[in-house]
């Protein structure tokens, strides 16, 4: 691993340069929000933010996209299958937590034996820059209680740590040696800024104030999916899939068909586990027909069902379904809650 030294004010010179190269998104202020974006002729990214609204999952798996489209022919129907070919791209400015929520989605998306091709190709492209939280940002950050840390490099190409007066530059895979190339001549880092980083690495993990027993209750949730407990959770929520939208590691998708004459397209969209629309069948049967059954689905989800089939949480800890949920929902008590019977 190659590791360096970028002076604070060559930063926004060096994103500048890559910028003119390739695409490069990062966090800039839209009105209220901190959003990702392509930066463009004198737009520089923002280091000091907290976090995105969005999490950056969109970047590999869209909130809407188009699979194949289809039209008909005189030999019959035919089909075209639509994979783009990604350009290179750099996405500066993650938090680790949602670099890591990467790693985690890859399990679904490049499993050996199901590889989706869309999410693929953008992600093979895309190089990884992120920002490590020297001062995690929320109260409602808890990436320690889920296998992470606010400056972990888990699913970075490259990671940023501020140090003050300069970042240390950890250049962590080829993706990110192929960065390095385009930053110009960079100083080598020496042991002194190893040490500080190791500093930051326990101080960091201090701030984070908000620990809950994630790790805990699998063997309750493999024993008790019918428990009284489950009638508790539910009855404030609105079903506005806020929670699951925001997300980094929610996944699920809807396919649907769009035809016009004799052509259509096929597309996938987000979906959200939270709605009674994500069961209902063509038959009009709906398998999950209450609220409580959809939030048992979401917990079981994250904290059983993921554990099982990939040995993780589906949850980095990043704390936005707990910032957005318009009825204060908190994920954290429910788990602290299921701890505890
Ligand atoms: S954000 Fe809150 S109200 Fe909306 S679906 Fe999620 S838990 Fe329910
Ligand atoms: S469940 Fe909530 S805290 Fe966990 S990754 Fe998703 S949005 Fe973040």
């Amino acid at each position: 691993m190659e590791k360096r030294v970028i002076k604070k004010d060559a930063l926004a010179g060096i994103i500048k340069n890559i910028s003119k190269e390739m695409p490069v998104y990062a966090p800039v202020q839209e009105e209220d929000n901190v959003l990702f974006k392509v930066l463009e002729e004198g737009m520089e990214p923002l280091v000091t933010y907290a976090n995105t609204k969005n999490a950056p999952k969109n970047f590999f798996f869209p909130q809407t996209e188009t699979m194949m489209k289809f039209f008909r022919t005189e030999r019959g129907r035919e089909l075209s299958e639509v994979v783009e070919d990604s350009a290179d791209a750099v996405l500066f400015g993650v938090r680790p937590c949602d670099a890591r929520s990467f790693v985690l989605l890859d399990n679904v998306f490049d499993d050996p034996k199901y590889r989706d091709p869309y999410y693929i190709s953008r992600r093979e492209k895309t190089i990884i820059v992120s920002l490590a939280c020297v001062h995690p940002p929320y109260t409602t950050c808890f990436c320690t209680s889920v296998g992470g840390h606010p400056v972990s490099s888990e699913g970075s190409d490259l990671l940023l740590t501020d140090l003050g007066d300069v970042y240390l530059a950890e250049f962590l895979t080829p993706k990110g040696e192929q960065l390095l190339k385009k930053m110009g001549d960079l100083e080598a880092a020496d042991e002194a800024l190893d040490t500080r980083k190791n500093d930051i690495y326990e101080q960091s993990e201090k701030e984070i104030k908000s620990h809950i027993p994630a790790k805990e209750i699998k063997p309750w949730l493999d024993e008790n999916f019918e428990n009284p407990f489950w009638d508790t959770i539910h009855k404030s929520c609105l079903a506005c899939g806020t929670c699951t939208y925001l997300c980094p590691t929610c996944h699920c998708f809807d396919i649907t068909d769009e035809v016009k004459g004799g052509e259509g397209k096929r597309i996938r969209s987000w979906d959200t586990c939270m709605s009674w629309l994500f069961t209902v069948e063509t038959s009009g049967h709906n398998p999950r027909t209450s609220q409580k059954q959809r939030w048992r689905q979401r917990l079981m989800h994250k904290f059983k069902y993921f554990v099982d089939n990939y040995n993780a949480i589906a949850c980095v800890g990043c704390g936005r379904c707990v910032i957005n949920c318009p009825v204060n929902i908190d994920i954290r008590k429910i788990v602290t809650d299921i701890s505890k019977l």
